[in-house]
């Protein structure tokens, strides 16, 4: 058995570019693992069938979820005729902004090809990740990227220092298509400063990275869901040293050079906002954790 950790991302910064024509969204993003994970178990069976079960979710067991479509699509690639049975375990708030689903369907692309002993190369890999959704690349990735294209250009950046993460996703939810979409009609929406940003992440300078901080979705995302706001005020008044929604939304992060007035910041948000998912992480270097 294998037993693997499907780590969670946020944005620490996001542009959109342009529209393509076919619709798609050219981006330029920061992409940054952090602790938080899901944790996916693989085993071979003999039915040939694929078996998923889930712990912590409502999500469908089924080829809806994402991590069952990455096992069909290995299962089919490679003519692998034994079965497959999967069982995730759900961490990761769902439709949260940090990739829960990406993320799963990384992990079981990576754990497979352990599993069935495939050797396939990283290229190989993201490009049955891009089949997958755009930030599965990034997911098998991992780590600090700069994701352009349609988040299939991936650069591996400088680490971002070390720091502490306060996540706060209220129960809201909000679709990442439909922001997208809305997106079209923002008149002048701000691009924020992702090559600041670069060279931040160069110098190690976590308080110009943090200053730099944008994420253009958030002129779609916060006037939809205002409650957003309070939550970064918050944070803000608690002393993050830069507060940013991730993805699409809702998740609101604060970042915080030392860990007691993170925990402190964590603590005083659940009594203000007992129904959010709220929790102190850290970011996470490259490495699918193999448990077992
Ligand atoms: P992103 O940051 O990539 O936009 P997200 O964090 O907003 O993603 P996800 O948690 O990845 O959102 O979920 C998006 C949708 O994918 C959900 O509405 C859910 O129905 C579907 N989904 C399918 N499989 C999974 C899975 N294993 N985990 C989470 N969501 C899944």
């Amino acid at each position: 058995m294998l037993e693997l950790e499907a780590h969670a991302k946020i944005n620490l910064g996001l542009d959109v570019i342009r529209k393509r024509e076919d619709g798609y969204h050219l981006v330029k993003m920061i992409m940054q693992s952090i602790r938080l994970h899901d944790v996916i178990s693989l085993e071979k069976n003999h039915s040939g069938e694929i078996r998923l079960t889930l712990e912590g979710s409502a999500l469908p067991a089924d080829e809806r979820n994402l991590a069952y479509k990455a096992a069909a699509l290995m299962k089919k690639a490679y003519s692998i005729p034994d079965g497959i049975s999967i069982h995730l375990k759900k961490q990761i708030p769902e439709a949260a902004g940090m990739a829960g689903g990406s993320t799963d369907a990384a992990t079981v692309l990576i754990g497979m090809d352990r599993l069935f002993g495939l050797g396939l190369s990283k290229d190989v890999l993201l490009s049955h990740g891009l089949e997958l959704g755009a930030d599965v690349p990034f997911c098998i990735l991992g780590g600090t990227c700069l994701s352009e294209g349609i988040g299939e250009i991936l650069t591996p950046l400088p680490a971002m220092p070390s720091c502490y993460i306060v996540l706060v996703k209220p129960s809201q939810g909000v679709s990442t298509k439909e922001v997208y979409q809305a997106l079209d009609k923002v008149p002048s929406p701000v691009h924020p400063p992702i090559d600041a940003q670069l060279e931040d992440l160069k110098n190690g300078d976590l308080t110009s990275l943090c200053a730099h901080m944008g994420n253009i979705l958030e002129s779609v995302t916060l006037p939809l869901l205002p409650a957003l706001n309070g939550r970064k005020s918050h944070l803000e008044a608690l002393g993050a040293d830069g507060m940013l929604m991730s993805g699409s939304g809702p998740t609101i992060f604060g970042i915080f050079v030392q860990k007691d007035p993170a925990v402190h910041a964590c603590q005083a948000l659940k009594e203000v906002y007992p129904e959010d998912f709220i929790m102190v992480t850290e970011p996470c270097q490259p490495s699918n954790l193999v448990l077992q």
